[in-house]
């Protein structure tokens, strides 16, 4: 609880503050790429310093990547919490997922019927899966299984393999899991730090995990991990469920505007 406590104190500092430099930065950074795109096309004629400004204009995009991640991470208001049935927004984004990941990659998804209703920001819910099937990925380099589930699930005491004090109550599961390298204790226990990254440099932002963490935290969840190196690594969420009258959940498109009165 003191750890998970530290982390939370951790995340929240840093999102204050990364959040800040990257609104700026981004402003910078669009005064270096437009003038880089402008130069491009009026150096045509000069292969030499088109070689030269496309590098600039790379590096800048690759900046304004990493800050566009990071306001990301620092945007703490939950923007449209909804009543939400998960597997829409798993089989929704099946597809897409399927482009994320390479071909060696067998991808499996097992919903649950009947599955309870959570209360969270679709869209918020959605970079969590991204970022979960994105690390999958890369613990899989050379190809595996990913599989991702949802669950109903009763918590009726202190979950066991999560350590944390769940209160008991529905909730519904969302998990991803994935054959790859697995994770040492040391990782495991520096995961939801922000900037924590065991990627090599130019391919890891340590972001994803602690954005997770925040949309998580913020939607009333629980987040963790279970895996052992070797062994491939299971990201675990729960969601607490809802009760919500049958004909106000919507079963439209999930950017549709809320139903009701
Ligand atoms: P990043 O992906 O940019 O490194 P994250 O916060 O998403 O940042 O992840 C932090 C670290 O956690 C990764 O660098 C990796 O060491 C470890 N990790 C996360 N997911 C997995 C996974 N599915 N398998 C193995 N290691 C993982």
């Amino acid at each position: 609880l003191q750890s998970q406590l530290a982390v939370a104190q951790k995340v929240e500092a840093v999102g204050g503050l990364a959040g800040g430099i990257a609104h700026d930065f981004n402003n910078l950074l669009t005064a270096i790429l437009a003038p880089a795109e402008l130069l491009i096309e009026t150096l045509s004629g000069d292969p030499e310093s088109v070689r030269d400004v496309t590098e600039i204009r790379d590096a800048a995009r690759r900046a304004a990547d990493l800050t566009r991640q990071l306001l990301a991470f620092s945007r703490r208001q939950v923007l449209q919490p909804r009543p939400l049935n998960l597997n829409e927004v798993v089989t929704g984004m099946t597809g897409m997922l399927r482009r994320l990941i390479s071909e060696d990659i067998d991808l499996h998804t097992s919903c649950a019927g009947e599955l309870g209703t959570v209360r969270a920001d679709p869209s918020q819910l959605e970079q969590v899966l991204v970022n979960l099937v994105v690390n999958a990925r890369d613990a899989m380099p050379n190809g595996g299984r990913l599989t991702i589930e949802t669950a109903n699930v009763e918590i009726d005491k202190t979950h066991a393999s999560t350590q944390l004090l769940v209160t008991p109550g529905s909730y519904v599961m969302l998990s991803v899991h994935d054959t790859g390298a697995g994770m040492s204790p040391e990782t495991q226990a520096r995961l939801w730090e922000p900037f924590f990254t065991t990627k090599p440099k130019g391919k890891g932002t340590g972001l994803g995990l602690s954005t997770a963490y925040g949309i998580v935290k913020q939607s009333g969840g629980y987040i963790w991990a279970e895996s052992e190196p070797g062994q491939g690594a299971t990201f675990k969420i729960l969601l607490p469920r809802v009760e919500v009258a049958a004909d106000s959940l919507a079963t439209a498109p999930l950017d549709a505007p809320p139903r009701g009165t």
